[in-house]
């Protein structure tokens, strides 16, 4: 690539943002401009990642944390700004390419701004498609953006699907890593601790997506993700259990032929190939060798065990109000996991109930005030059934 790419980076101190960065900082010089850096609350991280890349703008999303990024980059002609209008507008600030990493429902209107201004957008906040699937996707359509997607499943079947060809595409094959409750009974797995549910077996991920994938939570708004990005019903998207996390996902084809790709399990992968699309960059990646794995077996998901996979299914089946309530329920439920007030099991029940008392009171809608507002209703809900049970 010879031209510079206009790089914004929405959630760059998290996982993925930070996986992103390590790639610019290894490609040639003068390949990538930053524009925009952005992150909740840690402004110190912010400071040093927007002094190295020398990035245009840096926001924190956090208002009470504005004086300290200020002061950290004191000296720098980098534009300070904080606030949640500010997160929005470095989503609308021009870029060749957003890299839109912000986790959970508060990436929603950061992406749909960088989605507005009709770039490249990499998108690794899955949750922005579970919240309001039918709007996102409709505002790609008129902006003429190009979403590529980040999660790893998602980008290995846009890898391998014959979109010029929709209609010999006959099913969608998710692959699941399990997560490190796999072979857990029931009862023990509603006993398990936050720091157990935080150690995931092969990937190094953020607090929040690492429980949703103890719970399989992840892989159920992944499933939601893939029927929005593909535009296929849940009918034809299949999960399949993969605890090796080699094959990423698969696509059948009406002929009988399956298609997968494979590589080593690591996020730089699928960040290189959105970064580089349509070309190929260079990633510092373990090169995978076939004849060193041990085997790759696959089986079906157990919903016993893991509700939350069936709760995203029916999500997915009553339409975008019942998944965005389930999503805004699960990031409550996550959140008071995490500080050891509730129970791991108690965070798929949770979702239950708030999607019982919700769904059948609301219509899906493509608006965003209503979005947000079920998102909102859907939190109250959810915390208001967490005292309960306190
Ligand atoms: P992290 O928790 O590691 O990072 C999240 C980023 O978002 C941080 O920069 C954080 O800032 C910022 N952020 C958090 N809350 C807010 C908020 N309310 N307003 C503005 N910014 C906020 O998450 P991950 O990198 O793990 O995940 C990011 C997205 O990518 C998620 O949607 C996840 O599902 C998806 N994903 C992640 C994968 C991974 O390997 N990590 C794999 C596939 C998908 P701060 O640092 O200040 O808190």
């Amino acid at each position: 690539m010879s031209h510079v790419t206009r790089l914004t980076i929405l959630g760059s101190t998290g996982s993925i943002g930070q996986s992103t960065l390590d790639l610019v900082r290894r490609a040639p010089q003068g390949q990538f401009q930053l524009v925009a850096l952005t992150a909740n609350r840690n402004a110190v991280k912010l400071a040093e990642q927007a002094r190295e890349f020398r990035a245009e703008i840096a926001v924190i999303a956090d208002e009470s944390q504005y004086e300290v990024l200020k002061a950290a980059l004191a000296g720098t002609d980098i534009q300070v700004q904080a606030g949640r209008q500010a997160l929005i507008d470095a989503g609308a600030a021009p870029a060749d390419f957003v890299m839109a990493s912000i986790i959970g429902a508060a990436g929603l209107e950061p992406t749909l701004a960088a989605i507005e201004q009709g770039c490249r957008v990499g998108l690794a906040n899955k949750e922005s498609l579970v919240c309001a699937g039918d709007l996102v996707m409709s505002r790609v359509k008129a902006s003429g953006a190009t979403l590529l997607p980040i999660d790893s499943e998602h980008n290995a079947i846009f890898q391998v699907l014959d979109t010029e060809h929709p209609k010999g595409v006959t099913r969608l094959i998710l692959t699941a890593s399990g997560g490190p409750f796999l072979n857990h009974s029931k009862d023990a797995i509603s006993k398990v601790k936050a720091a157990d549910a935080l150690k995931h077996p092969i990937w190094d991920m953020g607090a929040k997506i690492t429980i949703d994938s103890a719970s399989m939570m992840n892989k159920g708004l992944e499933l939601i993700e893939a029927s929005y990005l593909f535009a296929r019903p849940s009918a034809e998207i299949d999960i399949v259990v993969h605890p090796q996390s080699i094959v990423h996902s698969m696509v059948e084809y009406a002929d009988g032929s399956v298609l997968a790709q494979m590589g080593s399990p690591d996020m730089r992968t699928p960040i290189a190939y959105a970064l580089a699309w349509p070309k190929r960059m260079q990633a510092p990646v373990e090169k995978l060798d076939l004849t060193k794995l041990s085997g790759l077996t696959f089986f079906e998901p157990d919903t016993e065990r893991f509700p939350a996979l069936r709760l995203a299914r029916e999500s997915l089946e009553a339409g975008g109000h019942a998944t965005n309530m389930l999503n805004a329920a699960n990031e409550v439920a996550v959140a008071s996991f995490l500080k050891d007030e509730i129970r791991f099991s108690q965070i798929s029940e949770i979702v239950e109930d708030c999607l019982s008392v919700l769904v059948s009171r609301h219509k899906p809608s493509s608006e965003l005030g209503a979005i947000l507002a079920m998102d909102a209703e859907a939190r109250d809900t959810a915390t208001e059934l967490i005292k309960r049970l306190r």
